[in-house]
């Protein structure tokens, strides 16, 4: 049998300048893929296009090359089609396709009411969506339609999605009890990240998918929206956080620790030498290139436990 040629992507955000965890994500990825001679993929999450915008996703493209991380197809030279916030015709198409296979109703409730202190909470503190609007009659949402636009969720299944993580191990989520009925698309009509990344990863013919620990919980989500779809869902790595000195997850509040600053104070190997040896890739935390690093990686080195962050950014 042949075996099929891994692909796998780096789907950042660009709300801000990428800082230490992203580039431990995308050095994971990378090399991941490249260690197997698959494809890589650059594709630029930006829905929420206020808030993310294109000089940001450069300034990612920018640091990737400093980094020595390249990809194959994606990213500005790749067009329009790779930005998440050209995409919207192809995640309405799909929400449609939702719309016959499952049940999308109108959502009402303010972020104040789905967070009351009254909401039932999971152990890891989501909040669980207690189903509220999916009780309305068709006179009720008419009528509070008149008042506000609704968001659109997705009503879940009775039924438990298990998956091997590649990192973390044995996960499985019952849908109603430990996910609820979540959002597909926004009141004010922007697609959620569950919806859009279930279909790039999908339509790319995304292979792995390797993101931070902090998104575990979406994949089961992700995975039977995929099956609804027919694709073959990708395998999954979700890679330690990056923790500060006082057990903080590190994000792109910490400016100290960004690219724009890290840059003006180290070289791009010192930079990858302290992850390497952060995630269990190298045994001294010396100065090596992403390229290096390619006949050293193997996921059975990377640890599932927070790491904290190498001394030199301390
Ligand atoms: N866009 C997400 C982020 O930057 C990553 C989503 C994913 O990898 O699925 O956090």
């Amino acid at each position: 049998m042949k075996m099929q040629t891994p692909c796998g992507r780096f789907a950042p955000s660009p709300s801000g300048r990428m800082h230490l965890g992203n580039v431990l994500c995308a050095l994971l990825s990378w090399l991941s893929v490249r260690s197997r001679g698959g494809k890589y993929l650059l594709r630029i999450e930006d829905l929420d296009a206020e808030r993310c915008p294109r000089s940001y996703a450069d300034l990612i493209e920018d640091d990737l090359r400093w980094l020595g991380i390249d990809w194959d197809e994606g990213g500005s030279a790749g067009g329009s089609q790779w930005y998440q916030s050209c995409r919207t015709n192809i995640y309405e198409k799909y929400y449609h396709f939702l719309q016959e296979k499952a049940e999308i109703y109108p959502c009402f409730c303010s972020r104040a009411a789905l967070h009351a202190a009254s909401a039932p909470h999971l152990s890891d503190g989501r909040v669980l969506y207690a189903g509220t609007c999916y009780e309305l009659s068709e006179e009720e949402i008419s009528e509070r339609r008149r008042k506000r636009a609704p968001a659109a969720r997705i009503h879940v299944p009775d039924e438990t999605i298990s998956f091997r993580d590649g990192v973390q191990g044995g996960y499985s989520e019952h849908l109603p009890t430990e996910c609820g009925d979540f959002i597909l698309r926004r009141s004010d009509g922007v697609f959620a990240y569950q919806l859009a990344a279930t279909v790039d990863d999908g339509l790319m013919g995304v292979t792995e998918v390797v993101r931070g620990r902090d998104l575990l919980e979406s994949t089961a989500r992700q995975i039977w929206l995929h099956r609804l779809f027919g694709f073959t869902e990708p395998v999954y790595y979700h890679i330690p956080l990056l923790m500060d000195s006082d057990g903080r997850r590190l994000s792109k509040r910490d400016e100290d620790l960004d690219l724009g600053r890290l840059r003006n104070c180290f070289p791009p190997e010192q930079v990858i030498g302290a992850l390497a040896f952060a995630s269990g890739l190298t045994d001294r935390p010396e100065p090596i290139s992403a390229r290096e690093l390619i006949p050293l990686f193997d996921w059975k080195k990377v640890p599932k436990k927070d790491l904290y962050l190498p001394k030199i950014f301390t």
